[in-house]
């Protein structure tokens, strides 16, 4: 049995992860579950699963989740510093399912203590790819990507010289507002940004995909991962989210990954890893689908792609910065302060600002944190001026 913890487990990724486990539950001894605010779910799930330990980060939620938890023999702990001790406990198996900025240092202890650590949040790479990939390599874990676009690049590069690679291509499906106008996008709410044409996943992701923005993020996890040049990674719009990456061979050979989009094939591909097990995934069938479209990404109404392109090329903190200006920005859209366009508006302006370092090439967590509050404070401050 496989020792496993899932943090983010009452999340899009998370829920989804416990499905596959509970299919198959004498293959794993699951250590820990986390969530952050929803005690309900995951009281429920901790009876379900009956993990070691059920964490959530909320610390004023702890005396609700050891109520929901009595008569069991769970553990219960709450607040961030419980939550990162937990990641910190050996382990076979640890995803990190938690969504933003505060899911780095889990992946971080996750590397440190864990032999698989399955990295599902996108933002550790985008804000600390140097400082994960040192932590894995350091410690011998094994890094599986769980984006879609990434475990299809990381499947498709198997068996491959890594200097016969000429380019490597993620796709994105364009999001709710691909033929939409710059005009009519000024008025979007955050209900019609949250429902995505393709995949089910958080809301904030699904914001991210609107915009873009998760594919600028992609981008730069993808730099992170694969480490190669900016000019190498390329994204093109696909609509029906099919084939999730290319992997571009010097003799123009173009190996590419497909499969219906449920995020249960890309978790079970790192459950599972390096075996191919049997997953609740339905079957690919091209003939009823009948067409792929493809077309170029239009960086004029979606900036965030010309963004990620500029934080690729600047390296060091940028990362940290775009990212953090983002979440900010979309808190902000949120709660109705600012406007749908605004949120590219304002990540570029963070980016621009000569106040910060962006090319600091010293990857410390302190630093990497101090970018990420520095560009919060930004978005801040350009709202009050506004
Ligand atoms: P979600 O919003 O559905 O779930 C987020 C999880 O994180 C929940 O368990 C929540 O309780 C927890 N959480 C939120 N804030 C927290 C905090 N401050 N501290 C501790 N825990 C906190 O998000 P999701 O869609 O499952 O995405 C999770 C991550 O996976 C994101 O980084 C996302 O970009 C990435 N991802 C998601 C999908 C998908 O299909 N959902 C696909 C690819 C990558
Ligand atoms: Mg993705």
């Amino acid at each position: 049995m496989r020792k496993i913890s899932i943090f983010g487990s009452t999340g899009s990724i998370g829920t989804q992860t416990l499905d596959l486990i509970e299919r198959d539950r004498d293959s794993f001894d699951v250590f820990a579950i986390s969530g952050a605010r929803n005690i309900e779910l995951l009281a429920e799930q901790a009876r379900r699963i009956r993990p070691k330990i059920a964490v959530t980060a909320d610390d004023t939620a702890y005396h609700a989740l050891k109520e929901r938890l009595s008569g069991t023999d769970i553990d219960v702990a709450a607040g961030r510093s419980a939550l990162l001790d937990t990641a910190s406990e050996p382990i076979d198996w640890g995803m990190s399912g938690i969504v933003g900025f505060a899911g780095l240092e889990v992946s971080l202890q996750i590397a440190q203590s864990g032999k698989v650590l399955a990295l599902a949040n996108k933002e550790s790479m985008v804000c600390g790819g140097p400082l994960l990939r040192a932590a894995c390599k350091q410690a011998q874990t094994t890094l599986l990507p769980v984006d879609s676009e990434h475990s299809a690049l990381f499947q498709a590069m198997l068996g491959e010289a890594r200097e016969d690679i000429s380019e490597i291509t993620i796709t994105a499906s364009g999001g709710p507002f691909r033929s939409w106008t710059k005009d009519a996008m000024s008025g979007v709410t955050p209900a019609q940004a949250a429902n995505h044409p393709k995949w089910s996943m958080g809301q904030r992701i699904s914001i991210d995909s609107a915009t873009l923005f998760n594919k600028a993020l992609e981008l730069i996890e993808a730099k992170e991962l694969f480490d190669f040049h900016p000019s190498q990674i390329k994204t093109v719009i696909h609509p029906q989210s099919i084939i999730h990456a290319l992997v571009t061979l010097r003799d123009q050979a173009v190996i590419a990954h497909l499969g219906v989009p449920d995020m249960r094939g890309v978790i079970g591909y790192a459950l599972f890893y390096p075996k191919r097990a049997d997953l609740p995934v339905a079957p690919l069938d091209l003939a009823a689908l009948a067409r792929l479209d493809f077309e170029d990404p239009d960086e004029v109404r979606f900036p965030a792609l010309r963004l990620s392109r500029e934080v690729m090329e600047a390296g060091g903190l940028a990362g940290a910065v775009l990212n953090g200006a983002k979440e900010a920005a979309m808190d902000a859209f949120l709660e109705g302060q600012i406007g749908f366009l605004d949120m590219a508006v304002s990540v570029e302006k963070a980016l621009q600002d000569t106040a910060w370092d962006h090319n600091s090439a010293c990857l410390e967590i302190d630093a990497v944190k101090q970018a990420d509050k520095w560009s919060r404070d930004f978005v801040e401050n350009l709202k009050k001026d506004a």
